[in-house]
């Protein structure tokens, strides 16, 4: 792979706002990497040179949260108390939060950022009642309604994704779970986008799904099945009552026994308390989610959820920090709402995140890819498989 770049603007901003002039050296690296052991050593190889001097450096601007940081470098959980105390730590450490958060996104992703779309392949049409959602039986949020979409225009979607250098492709429906025509459909779809871009992952998130459904869409090129837990157990209750936190569990372990990979994750600001977060993240740790969407609410006139306010963009960085250093290996997503919950701070999920969604979402707008290029660009990451030839084709091609 190549190697990063040194420090681009915002990880100097970052250093200098820490007291860190410039990342260690390789020496320091080699040193922590000498107690980590081979496993770490080869890990490390897959990382490049200054993704090693990321996390070392990172681990020294860490502060108090080193610690956290360096249970995460080795695998282990997180202690309850030292994730509540990042939790309620002050806008002041931020920083130092970040700095953990990105120690543990170094070593497994370096400064690579995935670029993920989403199609919306049915809307508005769903029984159920999740209060926050603009689809739901009990929403009256001026959203489209279209029943589902063809296999022509889902496979006309994954082109566009490909075209903005997406690397993921995600078709949703709005349901309690797919019927079998259901399933159909979408081994269809996923077949013609297989033999058409055989690089670009496939997910879809279709609701409650059986076992056996999950193996006929994996048999038919489908690598990942979405299905977010959305909260802890505790608070699930609150904000669904048309199927369980059990129901959505289900669903993730069947999708993994079926050999698909388990893309599971939550949203932030819905009324949970720190208790609630840590609790989720340990969930989604015991499911071992490889895919990790964290999505911040974005309240929709007309859901029950409407009238809350955002959740603070310095709550949303400590929660995304959370995620990340409770699942050091999963892909962390920074996913719907963050445009409006993070606002110009957007950029900074990026230290614990390395996956991001563009193009919009289900029913809301979100940051065009050229905008999300630029602010990735600038702030010294850069885009997963940039520069390379995508998909076997010239993206111009299907522009
Ligand atoms: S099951 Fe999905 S589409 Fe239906 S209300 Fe819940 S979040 Fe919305």
């Amino acid at each position: 792979m190549a190697v990063m770049r040194l420090p681009g603007p915002s990880l100097r901003i970052l250093y200098a706002y820490s007291g860190v002039a410039r990342p260690l050296s390789t020496g320091a690296g080699r040193r922590l990497r000498g107690r980590a052991g081979p496993a770490r050593e080869a890990r490390d190889q897959e990382v490049g040179m200054s993704g090693r001097d990321d996390t070392a450096a990172a681990l020294a601007a860490a502060g108090a949260y080193r610690r956290l940081a360096e249970q995460a470098l080795l695998d282990r959980p997180l202690a309850r108390d030292e994730a509540r105390a990042l939790l309620a730590s002050s806008d002041a450490d931020l920083p130092a939060v970040l700095w953990a958060a990105f120690a543990a996104r170094s070593r497994h992703f370096g400064r690579r950022v995935k670029l993920c779309v989403l199609q919306n392949a049915r809307s508005g049409l769903c029984p159920e009642d999740c209060g926050y959602c603009s689809q739901s039986a009990v929403s009256t949020a001026d959203i489209r309604r279209y029943r589902l979409l063809p296999v022509a225009d889902l496979v006309a979607g994954a082109r566009r994704a490909a075209a903005t250098g997406a690397s993921r492709y995600c078709m949703v429906t709005s349901a309690r779970g797919p019927s079998a025509s259901d399933i159909a459909h979408f081994a269809r779809a996923a077949r013609a986008i297989r033999a058409e871009l055989p690089a670009l992952e496939l997910c879809v998130s279709l609701g409650i799904m059986e076992e056996g459904q999950a193996r006929t869409l994996g048999e038919a090129g489908v690598d990942f099945v979405n299905h977010n837990l959305n909260t802890s157990r505790r608070f699930y209750p609150a904000i669904c009552s048309t199927h369980t936190y059990d129901d959505r569990m289900a669903t993730v372990r069947g999708s993994s026994r079926a050999g698909l990979g388990a893309c599971s994750g939550v949203i932030i600001g819905m009324g949970e308390t720190h208790e609630d977060l840590i609790d989720v993240a340990g969930e989604l740790r015991a499911l071992a989610v490889t895919s990790l969407p964290v999505n911040f609410l974005h309240p929709i006139e007309g859901t029950p959820l409407g009238a809350r306010p955002a959740p603070g963009a310095a709550d949303c960085l400590r929660a995304l920090a959370l995620f990340r250093l409770a699942n050091p290996r999963a892909e962390i997503r920074a996913a719907g709402g963050r445009e409006r919950a993070l606002g110009a701070a957007q950029g900074l999920a990026l230290f614990a995140a390395n996956s991001i969604f563009v193009e919009g979402y289900l029913t809301t707008p979100g940051q065009r890819h050229a905008d999300a290029r630029a602010m990735i660009r600038a702030l010294g990451f850069e885009v997963e498989g940039e520069g390379a030839p995508r998909h076997g084709q010239d993206c111009a091609n299907v522009m």
